[in-house]
């Protein structure tokens, strides 16, 4: 009788329990398939590969941070950073409502600095900071995003265009001045905090006939050499926005705009000034990028000075609020 009671319950056991962790096993080990259509993955274009990835939000978000800041950057600034790179991606994914990146239809974003935003995964952060300095700056870059888990801008209900740059020199310039469209929360104000960014002001010396080759290339030959030093000079500024940044110039009887200007030479910005000599032409650039939204290293400098995420991201964009992203 007891051995007849003993194989009833060991055959119960194969028959119901061994099943049972088999199917929960599976479950722990793989996630399920409804996982890949939530709203937390996006669908991101590597133009290394020319594939499209699906990962986690929050992980490209880690991975935006790493790219587009210094981890060294003070915890606050990498928040801020954090904050602004979900909201660049949540206003883009169609998941969201967005249109997607404008140039791979098929991804929510691409990781080209120059379109979307800049994304590092971890193996390529293994090359860039060393195996030392891998894990201790992956950790502080996961504690920024995790301590704004789900937050990004709005500004009056709606998700914002969190536009950003390197350094911008002193003040922050009007969306409209760059693109033709106004934002109100992308207007320029004095921005006193990025004084130690390394680009702050760069001073570039060309030779006579090296400014004038460069300067030519937009449509032929425009001066000769020993013209440059006449008086008047032939290089004038013809227009600069309230922010100090050119908008027009003239150099012999061209005029060009300062963007123009800035692509020829090479510039960090548009905000510049040139004097030119018999032996040179020194032209010196004050920040780093457009100068639209936030200041990166501006961030960084009130970080530095005690001030939290929300109230950096409140300093460059005006009127904006913080909302999450559960629930939409
Ligand atoms: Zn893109
Ligand atoms: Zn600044």
């Amino acid at each position: 009788m007891a051995f007849l009671l003993r194989y009833f319950v060991v055959m119960a056991l194969i028959i119901i329990i061994v099943p049972g962790i088999i199917v929960l096993a599976r479950g722990w080990l793989m996630p399920p398939p409804e996982q890949l259509d939530s709203p937390r993955m996006i669908n991101l274009f590597l133009t290394g590969t020319g594939q499209i990835v699906v990962l986690p939000l929050e992980e490209y978000v880690a991975g935006v941070v790493a790219a587009e800041m210094p981890a060294r950057f003070a915890m606050a600034a990498l928040e801020a950073q954090a904050v602004a790179a979900r909201t660049y991606v949540v206003r883009r994914a169609r998941k969201f409502g967005g249109v997607g990146c404008g140039r791979h239809p098929l991804a929510d974003v691409c990781d080209d600095p120059a379109h979307c935003q800049a994304y590092l995964p971890p193996s390529a952060l293994q090359l860039k900071w060393g195996l030392i300095d891998f894990s201790g700056n992956m950790e502080k870059i996961q504690q920024a995003v995790a301590n704004t888990a789900h937050q990004i801008l709005t500004y009056r209900g709606r998700v914002i265009d969190p536009i950003y740059h390197s350094t911008c020199g002193g003040r922050t310039e009007y969306a409209e001045k760059v693109w033709a469209n106004r934002y109100p929360y992308l207007s320029g104000r004095i921005c006193g905090f990025c004084t130690h960014s390394n680009r702050f002001i760069e001073q570039k010396t060309f030779s006579p006939a090296e400014f004038l080759a460069l300067v030519g290339q937009e449509g032929g030959a425009i001066l000769a050499v020993r013209d440059l030093t006449r008086r008047p000079s032939p290089i004038e500024i013809l227009r600069r926005s309230e922010s100090g940044r050119v908008k027009e110039l003239r150099v012999g009887n061209r005029h060009l705009t300062g963007t123009v200007m800035r692509g020829l030479l090479g510039l960090r910005s548009t905000n510049f000034t040139i004097v030119a000599t018999r032996e040179s032409v020194l032209v010196t650039t004050r920040g780093h990028g457009h100068g639209v939204g936030m200041c990166q290293w501006g961030a960084d400098g009130l970080a530095s000075a005690g001030k939290d995420f929300a109230y950096i991201l409140k300093f460059y964009y005006q009127g904006v609020s913080l909302a999450s992203i559960e629930g939409r």
